[in-house]
């Protein structure tokens, strides 16, 4: 490699943000030490459990024990994670460390995952749409006819809320397209159900890639608020510096640790049983009369597009059955997205769609 990462991203970060001198927490600048009275603590200890006897002290600014164990279980150096308050605080604190309000711009990609657009505006940072083409693939050529003042360009695969994973040389196309002028943000929330298919392995080789995870969703920890940026050590050092302090308390420290060492199988168990229930959810779906269209999925939820929309969706909700109604977004008129939850749920689903079909039956006699 002939770039050099530290120029890119000095150019790229807002001017202040290059210059500031990041919260300096007791902390984060002590560390060590026996008599901690530099933190207006209160002393003593508050023993609720053998891991949380350590509450009345603030936690690390990026615990240890957590940032070794994403970064072993990601495959990626210790120094290109950051621990976020879920992946979302991972958008906020992204968009707010590279994109200057009232000036800079992010690209995204829909149809596709919300927050991007609400933590830009937010921040008050243009956003510019780019479709995804007809096959819901990256639009190549629009990419790369809007560069100016852009910062970030949001790309999510698998795609929420579509489910497939976009093509691995477009989004490589679009690393180099944007190598000498923005960060490229490859949103993984979902990487666990298609691990092959991470970018994570790419880190050392493009340095305006920036990978996005989670344990809200295949690690079924979405009350924990935990998510990871992985990204080079510049970046991360640099969304440091606006992070909050303690982004990650003891106790979401301890049990996301856990999660991903001791209990990492659990996780992996529970990605085999939802890609089973994928396709079983797939086979049933296709069998519908009203079906339109089942989009691909590669995660534990599965959109598609049906005849009558409101109705099925009124009568879930009237079975106590709630899904995702997706029409409000581009190109996505008529479809509906289900989790795929556990086998119990999917059962339930099953049940409310076949009393859906049967009130549907009846309606079309009378008449
Ligand atoms: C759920 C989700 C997130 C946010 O995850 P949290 O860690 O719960 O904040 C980010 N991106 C996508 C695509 C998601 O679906």
């Amino acid at each position: 490699m002939t770039d050099k990462p530290t120029n890119l991203i000095d150019n790229l970060v807002r001017k202040d943000v290059l210059n500031m001198v990041p919260y300096q927490s007791a902390r984060r600048e002590q560390a060590g030490g026996s008599c901690w009275l530099n933190a207006n603590e209160a002393g003593g200890n508050n023993e609720l459990d053998i891991s949380l006897s350590d509450l009345n002290r603030y936690p690390d600014f990026q615990p240890q024990q957590l940032i070794n164990a994403y970064a072993d279980y990601a495959g990626v150096e210790n120094k290109q994670v950051l621990a976020t308050r879920g992946a979302d605080e991972g958008i906020e604190v992204l968009i707010r460390t590279f994109c200057q309000s009232n000036q800079d711009n992010i690209i995204i990609c829909p149809p596709t995952y919300g927050m991007y657009a609400i933590s830009a505006k937010g921040h008050a940072v243009n956003i510019t749409t780019v479709p995804l083409t007809n096959e819901l693939q990256l639009d190549l050529p629009a990419l790369s006819a809007k560069k100016d003042n852009t910062k970030i360009v949001f790309i999510c695969s698998p795609n929420n809320p579509t489910g497939d994973v976009l093509n691995k040389s477009d989004i490589i196309s679009t690393l180099e397209l944007f190598k000498d002028s923005a960060l490229v943000v490859v949103d993984e929330a979902y990487i666990e159900f298609c691990p092959e298919l991470s970018f994570a392995k790419l880190l050392n080789e493009y340095p305006n890639l920036v990978i996005l995870r989670t344990l809200s969703k295949a690690f079924a920890l979405a009350g924990l608020r935990c998510g990871f940026t992985l990204a080079s050590n510049e970046i991360i050092t640099m969304m440091s510096k606006i992070i909050a302090p303690y982004p990650i308390s003891n106790p979401v420290s301890a049990i996301a640790s856990k999660a991903l060492t001791q209990n990492l199988a659990d996780m992996q168990q529970r990605v085999v049983s939802t890609n089973q229930l994928n396709i079983e959810l797939s086979e049933f779906l296709k069998q519908q009369t009203w079906l339109i269209k089942l989009f691909t999925s590669k995660t534990n939820y599965i959109l598609f597009k049906a005849n009558n929309t409101i109705a099925l969706f009124n009568s879930l909700i009237e079975q106590g059955v709630l899904i995702r109604n997706q029409s409000s977004q581009l190109s996505l008129e008529n479809c509906l997205r289900v989790s795929i939850g556990n086998a119990n749920e999917l059962e339930q689903f099953k049940s409310a769609i076949n009393i859906y079909n049967q009130q549907q039956e009846n309606s079309t006699c009378k008449t």
